[in-house]
Formats: structure tokens, C-alpha cells, sequence
């Protein structure tokens, strides 16, 4: 991808009133853009990083056994009557009516869509257990949207959830998604802490929160030492039981023939949230520092004159060469100021850097800088592909 032909609107300022520096960071590098209080567009760069996070997920899932599918963000407010819902999740709920005056709602999340459309298909025990997810648009009438897409009221979630006959195909269920959500996380470059919750508004018995720590958090978490953090939630996972499945009448039939309530559970990953909460956790003063599995690019290409024949002849072998094995490169071709190029590199974060001026072309040499460490390397202008491509090796 080349700058100059490219949408990365970055600003020397972040926009007052951003008070996490994952929003500040958000609007400065050009990733999101606020419409009204917490609602969003994700701007080029920003659904890149969404790309890579929904494809580590769709991985994961799809490792885990859960196969997806997509539901609508319209409901008719009828079937959260089934459920009570409608009353419990008022506060949040968009109502309207359509123009049959049909009391209808946008989904806030989908246990009652997924039940119905399960019990509209699940008859047998031989055709359980089974995990469905989706990747989609919540919408929540927030009472304090904050901290740009920490807490919006339409942003990304990934959904799951799974049927099984009894409690034990449950438990199974609920550790595979345990573990494919340590393991997404990780991709995505964040630690978080696991603690045993309050399944509140979900209903249901067991429940388990992932938590990032982080100075902007809502929710309180301590840590094995003890040590108490405020953390985002980035993610929490129930065991509902019933609680649905009876309310629906989602009922199948057992070994003897006789009719059971399905047991359900349920998983959630603020996907939008977690752009917020990697780079929480991965910034300095100068800007994000993407981890390399949901870095927009892996390489930046800087050359320092973009007018100089010889440079840009260098930055296009070099740009050419990774393209060619794969690599996601950003080239920042704008006849802007060095210091500006420097400043617009450090603040969206590509891992890798490659600086060619005229200084180093000289000796026949290119700067690699490593965006996380600060390292800078030296290298011949004919290495520089293969020396960046060993660095990549733990990211492919
Ligand atoms: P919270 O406690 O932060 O309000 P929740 O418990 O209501 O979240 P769930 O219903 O469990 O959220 O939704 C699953 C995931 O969706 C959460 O773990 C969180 O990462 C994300 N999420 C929830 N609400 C929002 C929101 N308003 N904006 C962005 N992400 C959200
Ligand atoms: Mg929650």
C-alpha cells in the first residue's frame, strides 16, 4: 500500500475530550472516527486491525469446533418477551416500530435468536452438541459511552454459543471455549487476567471474565499476587443451563424418547473493544506499537526524500520484495517533511520500519527499526529483505 493514495488521516493533536490513551490513539493515527457519542466508523487502518482480530477468532473458533453463522441485528421485542428480557435489558434496548407498528428492537446480544432458530431445527440428541458464533453489530443505548470504542453503543461482538444434552457435554463445551479464548488473546498480544464472575443480567451459574489490566478499566480484578488492577473486560463466557431453553421451549429428545430442555452456554468477545485494549497495553508516549498479529502492516517503508530518484528506486526493490513473499507493507511515499514521516511512523505503530536516505545509501545501507524495542539495525541494501523476512519468522 502507498501513503500518498492511501486514507491514514493521523493528527498532530488528539481531539479534546479523549481522555484513555487508547481513544486519543485511536483518532490520532486515523483509526476511528466518532459520528455522535458512542458511535464509530473504522477508518482503513482501523478495519485492518478489526480484519486481523475476526480472522485470529474465525481460527480459533473454527479450532474449537464452533462453525459460524450471522444473525439479524433487527428483532421483533415478541421474542425477548419469551424470555423477559424485553424488561431485564430495557435500559439498553433500541425500540422502535416498524411501519406495521410492530414493536421491534436492535439486538443487544442473541440468546433469544439463536435459541429460537436452534429449537426451529434441533430435535434429537443426534444432533447435539453443537457451537454457533457469530461476528456482528450490538447495538446499546449506553447510559455514559466512554473511552471511545471501550464502551460504545454499536460496536463489534463475537458471540457463541453452545447446545449440548446435559451439564457434562456442557462443562466440556465451556472449557473449549475457555481455551480458545486464552488463546486469541495471546494473539492478539494481551495477557488477561481470568476471574470467576457474577453472571448478572445473563443468568445461569458459572461464568468467567477476561480482563485486561489497564488505568481506564470499569471492572476491578486482583491477580495472583493478590495485587489489585482496574481492567477492561475483553471478554466472559457463561454456563446458562436452562434458563433460556426452558423459557423457549427449546426441548429435544433423549436416548429413552423422552423431551429435555437443551443446555446452553454462552460467549463474548468485544471485538471492537479489544482495538481499544491492545493499544491500552501496547503504546508509549510516541504512539501505538502494534503486537505483530494484529498489526494493520507488518513493515513500513520510509523513504526520507520522496523526490530522489535513487531513494525511491531503493524503497520500490525493498516495498517489491516483501510484497512478494506475503508481507503486508505500507510505503509512506508523500513528498512530506522527514520529522513528519518519523512522527506519522511512530504514532500508528507498524512493527517494522525500514528508513532509506540518503546518508545510508551512501555506504549502501538501510535503517531497520524494530517500532516495540527502538532497536535500530544497519543493513546492506541487498540484505535488507532477507533480514527483515528472519524477523517476521515468529509472525508467520
Ligand atoms: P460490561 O460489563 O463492560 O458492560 P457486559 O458484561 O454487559 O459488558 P457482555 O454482555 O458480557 O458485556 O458482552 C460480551 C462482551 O462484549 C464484553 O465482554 C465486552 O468485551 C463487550 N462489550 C459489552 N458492552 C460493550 C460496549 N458497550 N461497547 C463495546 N464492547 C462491549
Ligand atoms: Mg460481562
Amino acid at each position: 500500500m502507498k501513503w500518498s493514495t492511501y486514507f491514514i488521516p493521523t493528527l498532530k493533536e488528539a481531539p479534546a475530550g479523549a481522555e484513555a490513551a487508547s481513544h486519543q490513539l485511536l483518532l490520532r493515527a486515523g483509526l476511528v472516527h466518532m459520528l455522535t457519542s458512542g458511535v464509530y466508523s473504522y477508518l482503513p487502518l482501523g478495519l485492518r486491525v478489526l480484519a486481523k482480530i475476526k480472522h485470529i477468532i474465525r481460527e480459533e473458533m473454527g479450532a474449537a469446533g464452533a462453525h459460524e453463522l450471522l444473525m439479524p441485528a433487527i428483532h421483533p421485542l415478541e421474542i425477548w418477551q419469551q424470555t423477559g428480557r424485553d424488561k431485564t435489558l430495557e435500559d439498553v434496548m433500541i425500540r422502535f416500530k416498524n411501519k406495521k407498528g410492530t414493536a421491534m428492537c436492535l439486538g443487544p446480544t442473541h440468546e433469544e435468536i439463536i435459541t429460537d432458530l436452534v429449537k426451529s431445527f434441533v430435535q434429537s440428541y443426534r444432533q447435539l452438541p453443537v457451537t454457533l458464533y457469530q461476528i456482528q453489530t450490538k447495538f446499546r443505548d449506553e447510559t455514559r459511552p466512554r473511552f471511545g470504542v471501550v464502551r460504545a453503543c454499536e460496536f463489534i461482538m463475537k458471540d457463541a454459543y453452545s447446545f449440548d444434552t446435559d451439564d457434562a457435554g456442557l462443562k466440556k463445551s465451556y472449557a473449549a471455549m475457555y481455551e480458545a479464548y486464552t488463546r486469541i488473546f495471546a494473539r492478539c498480544g494481551l495477557k488477561p487476567i481470568i476471574a470467576e464472575a457474577d453472571s448478572g443480567a445473563m443468568g445461569g451459574k458459572i461464568s468467567h471474565e477476561f480482563l485486561v489490566p489497564a488505568p481506564i478499566g470499569e471492572d476491578k480484578v486482583k491477580d495472583e499476587n493478590g495485587v489489585e488492577h482496574a481492567s477492561i473486560e475483553v471478554g466472559h463466557i457463561f454456563q446458562l443451563g436452562t434458563r433460556y431453553t426452558q423459557a423457549m421451549s427449546a426441548l429435544y429428545l433423549d436416548e429413552t424418547g423422552k423431551q429435555q430442555p437443551i443446555v446452553m452456554g454462552c460467549y463474548g468477545i468485544g471485538v471492537s473493544r479489544l482495538l481499544a485494549a491492545i493499544i491500552e497495553v501496547c503504546h508509549d508516549p510516541k504512539g501505538i506499537c502494534w503486537p505483530a498479529g494484529v498489526a494493520p502492516f507488518m513493515v513500513e517503508v520510509l523513504p526520507v526524500q520522496a523526490g530522489d530518484p535513487e531513494t525511491m528506486a531503493v524503497a520500490g526493490g525493498v516495498y517489491d520484495g516483501l510484497t512478494k513473499q506475503g508481507i503486508d507493507v505500507l510505503m509512506d511515499d508523500r513528498d512530506e517533511s522527514a520529522g513528519r514521516k518519523f512522527n506519522d511512523a511512530d504514532l500508528i505503530g507498524i512493527p517494522y520500519r525500514v528508513t532509506i536516505g540518503r546518508r545510508g545509501l551512501q555506504e549502501g545501507k538501510v535503517e531497520i527499526k524494530d517500532r516495540a524495542s527502538g532497536v535500530v539495525e544497519s543493513v546492506p541494501v541487498d540484505m535488507a529483505v532477507g533480514h527483515l523476512l528472519r524477523l517476521l519468522i515468529p509472525a508467520r
